[in-house]
């Protein structure tokens, strides 16, 4: 099921071990999806896509980072729908290499099949959906090219595994991972104004998000001080 967030922003709620995907309409007719899933559950996401908007415009598929939870079900959308894939420039190879240590496949147990990507996403990087531009930024420490998407005007921010509500944020102890650039990534965004937080995992929050992803900062650099992170 989708859940309509905004005008032209749906949700795909996590399911199983999938991550949040986000569905972008550009132009009233272009779809951009944010994110696959661990591709185990691929044939409901395009159902629940179908329900509403046709996936043959499927435009771009754009990722916040490389694990699998977030990326597996790249491969089978890309070869059905080929849409432009688009990943941030330093995640982009191992998606292109099939790589099973950093995008945590061979923790599942399963193969990473190869998937070229046709965009490599650099910091600053604008993502274009007509009305809706969001800036890209690295945002590394729980991989170390995991971004986010930040839209100023309606203060958006699509943040992956690096901020999550209540509090909390994205594990450091995956390959790449790194406590102290976390830290440092959190501190980044309390510092940007952010009002809707749709996050990797759990439900987005719709208001004040900057008192969430405060807390985050604190929480981390707290941990972190502590020797957790
Ligand atoms: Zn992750």
């Amino acid at each position: 099921m989708l859940k309509e967030l905004l005008e032209n922003i749906y949700l795909i709620p996590e399911r199983e071990f999938d991550a949040n995907m986000y569905l972008i309409i550009e132009d009233n007719e272009n779809l951009n999806l944010i994110d696959t899933g661990t591709g185990l559950n691929v044939t409901q996401t395009i159902k629940d896509i179908n329900a509403q908007f046709d996936i043959n415009k499927l435009k771009r598929i754009i990722l916040t980072h490389c694990h699998i939870d977030h990326s597996g079900g790249l491969h089978r959308l890309a070869k059905k729908f080929a849409p432009e894939v688009v990943v941030y420039e330093i995640e982009a190879p191992y998606i292109e290499m099939g790589d099973t240590i950093v995008t945590v496949a061979s923790f599942f147990g399963v193969d990473f099949p190869r998937t070229k990507v046709d965009v490599y996403l650099e910091n600053d990087s604008v993502l274009d959906f007509g009305d809706l531009k969001f800036s890209v930024y690295n945002m590394p420490g729980h991989t170390h090219g995991s971004v986010v998407f930040y839209e100023p005007q309606r203060k958006i921010l699509i943040s992956g595994d690096v901020v999550f509500p209540q509090g909390s944020f994205g594990r450091t102890d995956f390959p790449t991972g790194n406590g102290a650039q976390l830290v440092e990534s959190l501190k980044k965004i309390s510092e940007l104004d952010v009002e809707m937080l749709f996050p990797g995992h759990m439900p987005p929050i719709m208001k004040n998000a900057n008192e969430n992803n405060k807390k985050s900062y604190q929480m981390g650099k707290m941990m972190l001080e502590q020797g957790f992170l």
